[in-house]
């Protein structure tokens, strides 16, 4: 993007920005039919006489501004005060009918002050504000500056307020108000403040020039600093080729690293190498350290991090290595850039430093060597980074790297998320990349099933299984002409990019068809390689499997799960009936194609074996906490248990999180295995090897206090005064253009851009009152709206997204708002979304910045985040808005997540038993069936089967810690139990699952929905 429409578009958010603050005072208004009071959410101050004395109360409309300062010499002190301020008088008659309000003129009183020391509430001015006030038309309205001595906390520090001191009397309700209130400090030399107690203090900067009090604080100039009625703050887009890396001397292009991959890579870790010397060195740490003043516990943490910086730099450097001296790896690795190349398809021609290096990272534990392969890896990168496509480079590779080394087909990787709900842009993406890798396994004579892509998501958004005829839980009909369509995932050929993706429901083999009919496409008319309902997944094991972290919770109902822990029974001998699995009465030769009368090759358990998935991926690792983390890691645990009995070794786990604070102490919850991140962070927030900031704006976030009025009021005037602007911009584009400083050739890209604003709000509650009131409280004439949570329906979510990306060509049909819930904060990337409201600030730290994310991908974006000023939380990020926004990723709590919750291994026990039956004891047993409590009476006795064993077996799967007692009693005591009513044909239990206390959780969401905790 040239500079030139850079700077266009930070103009015009400028002045939209600007447009939003005046109408927020009142700027250009002079006369008002109705109370301002009622009207204005910055820049006012109520009465002190009015204002409640407690602090919930007294924050939603403020009496006071001013902030608190460290003056750099102690008292006595002797500084200028500047007062700006002006009222609202109501004028006409006072009948309710034509009720009429005229704005004052506004008063500018600078004041001397002298401040003793000990000073506590001391009042200045209150004489010379009310007489400006009277003489400019507010006749009875007084304020006056209080200054306090604070400086017992140990240095000196004042705090300094403006209070409205307005009394009853004369003037009316509304009419005490001051608005357009400003408070400025000026000709006291100050220090900052120093954030302190915050983990990384080394890599920030930590001063606070002044705390603002019910306002923010700007620094107009030396020694003088002003109250401001938001706090806005920029962030700056970061780059990732610079320096060392830049591209002209490091092309880290898909084309150079498909031919020889080793000389390049070599150079960039010899760059990474030769940057750790300049930065991370004892010397530079020490100059930083006097420079900055650290403290000593900020010069170890220093030290620890230059020495993670030496064991990243040493992974790397493994990673080349076995690059180098492994064949198979060097090819796959080659194969994986070819088909990065043609997924992009000209977009982009490559890499970014941190992608690779992350593959590189990855490459030693590849090989199957050492102890790395134990080790979780997480990926750290922020949002917008390109975190997906270093995904796939990944995925990619392994299926290269598995095919070439000769497990030809099976699942490779199985990722997931943990929403409900997964994003078709990131299911398209992947898609395309495992297409090009098809492409190019085909090109390149590399053996094996076609490279392919399931989509593993149920729950009525995708069929588990399309039955023979309509039942009363599946209502599936394979004779409704309008079946196949309902489950279309991709919006376009992964192969040649066409549009016209039609479904299609095959009777012939029973399978639902993506299918391209595009001419010169290289699929010639077969099925795209993707499958989208859940028992052709089973029966085809896609290469790569994305779903939701839920599904997890078939392990223990679904025998056809076993290729996701070893691998299939056997095949049929019916075309593309694909593979099966244990027998039962409905399908009795274990093929998964209704009534098949094929005959089945059973699988050898020696290649058996080699089905076993290759990766775990877990997205968005961060999401896993409280209740879901804690059932996740018994899942987790079972999967890892059954696939080392089963096959002597386990999955790879590969995440992804928005957050450091705690990484290793939640991976180690989740897996029970030992975790690093990648990259690790540099000796400064604002740069290290991998990125840095420019001088480009990416972000602005604006903080809003909603004083007097709702946060609903400020929500919609927001959304009102942008969409109004935004127009004014299509009507009146020289106006707007001369205003805002921008050429007119950027109109139709402004509108493009800065036409649709999202709301978005942390509970389902919030955006539903949000999307009710754009209808009756946002006065824009064809207003186009929807809606996007968790539980909008898929067709609408898939329409609503292809209006986003491909916006109708007149700016009345598009879309204008889009109100959302945190389901938007995953994998939606749309570039046109370029302006948010935050209705109230969420929960956690790492949502914000997720949910944040969504705008201003590509183009400078802008972020109102309306605070529920009541609640303590938001007062408190208010008070730290610009270090909350600069330094986000430390203020992101640790995740709460245990492992040891009796109550949830109350929950998961069943699942142990359940896919013990199913994995290890069924297919052991004489006829492969357990599928009936008198088959499992029969193996028990035959083999011995005992609840002790069983009891040990179950908790051992469940990764039990062998010293919690209580824990390990319950267990034995559910098998107990099991063994009894097994043993007692009197029971009357006829199915397996009738014997278990309770049944297998359906989902990991099972054990309690999932509600926000808030204090409003
Ligand atoms: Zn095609
Ligand atoms: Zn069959």
């Amino acid at each position: 993007m040239t500079q030139d429409v850079v700077e266009a578009q930070t103009r015009f958010l400028d002045w939209l920005d600007g447009r939003v603050a005046a109408e927020g005072r009142g700027d250009a208004d002079s006369v008002l039919d109705t109370d301002p009071s009622g009207v204005y959410w910055l820049g006012r101050l109520a009465p002190e006489s009015e204002a409640a004395l407690i602090g919930r109360e007294r924050r939603m409309d403020p009496c006071a501004v001013g902030m608190r300062v460290r003056p750099a010499h102690v008292g006595p002190w002797s500084f200028v005060v500047r007062v700006r301020a002006l009222a609202w008088s109501r004028v006409g008659n006072s009948q309710e009918r034509n009720e009429k309000w005229e704005k004052t003129a506004a008063i500018d009183v600078p004041l001397r002050i002298e401040v003793p020391m000990g000073a506590v509430g001391r009042a200045f001015g209150g004489r010379r504000i009310a007489d400006a006030l009277h003489l400019a038309g507010a006749v009875g309205s007084s304020a006056e500056v209080r200054v306090t001595d604070e400086s017992w906390r140990g240095s000196p520090e004042l705090v300094v307020e403006l209070v409205n001191t307005t009394a009853e009397g004369p003037r009316q309700r509304g009419e005490r108000h001051l608005f357009e209130v400003e408070l400025r400090v000026l000709e006291l030399p100050t220090r900052p403040f120093l954030l302190e107690s915050l983990p990384d203090s080394f890599r920030y900067d930590r001063r606070l020039p002044a705390i603002g009090i019910n306002c923010g604080v700007a620094v107009l100039g030396p020694e003088e600093l002003a109250t401001t009625d938001r706090v806005v703050v920029d962030r700056r887009r970061p780059e990732y080729t610079f320096g060392r890396t830049d591209a002209r001397t490091l092309p880290l292009t898909f084309e150079r690293l498909s031919e020889d991959p080793v000389p390049t890579l070599t150079q960039l870790v010899d760059a990474y190498a030769a940057w750790g010397r300049d930065h991370w060195s004892a010397d530079s740490l020490r100059h930083r350290a006097a420079e900055e003043r650290w403290q000593p516990e900020m010069i170890e943490q220093a030290r620890v991090a230059a020495g993670e910086h030496t064991a990243e730099l040493r992974r790397l450097r493994a990673g080349v290595a076995a690059l180098e001296a492994d064949t198979d790896l060097r090819t796959a690795f080659r194969l994986m850039n070819l088909a990065m190349r043609r997924a992009a398809c000209g977009r982009y021609e490559g890499w970014r430093p941190f992608q690779i290096g992350f593959v590189v990272s990855v490459l030693p534990s590849l090989v199957r060597e050492g102890a790395d392969w134990q080790t979780v890896e997480t990926v750290w990168f922020a949002t917008g980074g390109g975190k997906t496509e270093t995904y796939l480079g990944l995925l990619v590779l392994a299926a290269f790297y598995d095919r070439l080394r000769g497990k030809l087909a099976g699942i490779t990787a199985w990722s997931r998320f943990p929403l409900r709900m997964l994003s078709l842009q990131q299911t398209q993406r992947f898609a395309d990349a495992l297409a090009a890798a098809e492409l190019v396994r085909r090109d390149s004579h590399v053996g094996g099933e076609p490279i392919s892509l399931g989509y593993f998501i149920g729950a009525g958004a995708t069929p588990n299984e399309i039955p023979a005829a309509p039942t009363e839980y599946n209502p599936i009909d394979v004779d409704d002409p309008e079946m196949a369509n309902r489950y279309r995932v991709l919006s376009a050929c992964p192969f040649c990019g066409s549009e016209r993706v039609r479904m299609k429901f095959h009777r012939g083999d029973w399978t639902l068809r993506h299918l391209c009919p595009a001419t010169g496409c290289p699929s010639e008319g077969q099925p795209l390689p993707v499958y989208v309902v859940d028992q052709e997944i089973y029966r085809f094991l896609p290469t790569v499997i994305i779903g939701t972290l839920d599904k997890a919770a078939l392990i223990a109902m679904q025998g056809s799960m076993r290729a996701f822990i070893e691998g299939p029974a056997g095949h049929c001998s019916r075309p593309r009936h694909g593979f099966t699995y244990a027998k039962r009465s409905k399908r009795p030769n274990g093929c998964l194609v209704p009534d098949c009368q094929g005959d089945v090759t059973p699988v050898a358990p020696t290649i058996r074996r080699r089905f076993a998935p290759s990766f775990r991926l877990q997205d968005e690792l961060h999401l896993l906490r409280d209740s879901l983390g804690a059932v996740d890691s018994h899942y987790e645990s079972l999967l890892d248990a059954l696939q080392l009995e089963l096959t002597g070794g386990t999955s790879k786990i590969i995440a992804s999180s928005a957050t450091l604070t705690g990484f290793e102490r939640q991976v180690r919850v989740l897996y029970n295995r030992p975790g690093r991140v990648f990259p690790v962070p540099g000796p400064s927030a604002r740069e290290s090897f991998w990125t840095r900031e420019t001088d480009s704006l990416l972000r602005r976030f604006v903080a809003v206090w909603p004083r007097g009025v709702t946060l609903e009021w400020v929500s919609d005037r927001t959304t009102t005064i942008v969409q109004q602007s935004v127009r004014r911009l299509l009507d009146e584009p020289d106006v707007v253009c001369s205003q805002a400083r921008v050429d007119r050739v950027h109109v139709p890209m402004l509108l493009n851009l800065y036409g649709t604003h999202v709301v978005y709000g942390n509970t389902v509650r919030d955006v539903e009152g949000a999307h009710r009131s754009l209808g009756t409280q946002v006065p824009v004439a064809l207003l186009n709206v929807a809606q996007l949570t968790g539980q909008t329906p898929f067709e609408e979510v898939r329409e609503t997204l292809g209006r986003l990306l491909r916006p109708e060509g007149d700016f009345h049909d598009r879309l204008h708002v889009i109100t959302a819930s945190s389901m938007i904060s995953h994998g939606v990337d749309v570039d046109r979304l370029n302006i948010m409201t935050v209705l109230g600030v969420p929960l956690t730290t790492a949502e914000f910045i997720q949910a944040t994310a969504r705008v201003g991908r590509t183009h400078p974006g802008l972020v109102y985040v309306i605070h529920k000023i009541g609640r303590e939380r938001d007062a408190a990020v208010f008070s730290h808005f610009t270090p909350f926004i600069e330094q986000g990723d430390r203020f992101v709590e640790p995740i709460p997540v245990t492992r040891s919750s009796r109550r949830v291994l109350e929950l998961t026990t069943s699942a142990a038993i359940e896919a013990r039956r199913l994995f290890v004891h069924e297919p052991r047993s004489a006829g492969g069936r357990l599928t009936t409590v008198d088959l499992l009476r029969k193996y028990s006795s035959q083999t011995g089967l005992a609840a002790g064993e069983e009891a040990r077996a179950c908790a051992a799967a469940l990764g039990l810690d062998e010293h919690h007692h209580l824990a390990l009693g319950d267990v034995v005591q559910q098998l107990e139990t099991y063994f009894m009513r097994l043993e007692n044909p009197g029971d009357g239990a006829r199915w397996p699952h009738q014997l278990l206390k309770r049944s297998p959780m359906r989902s990991l969401r099972d054990v309690e929905v999932q509600i926000p905790v808030s204090d409003d």
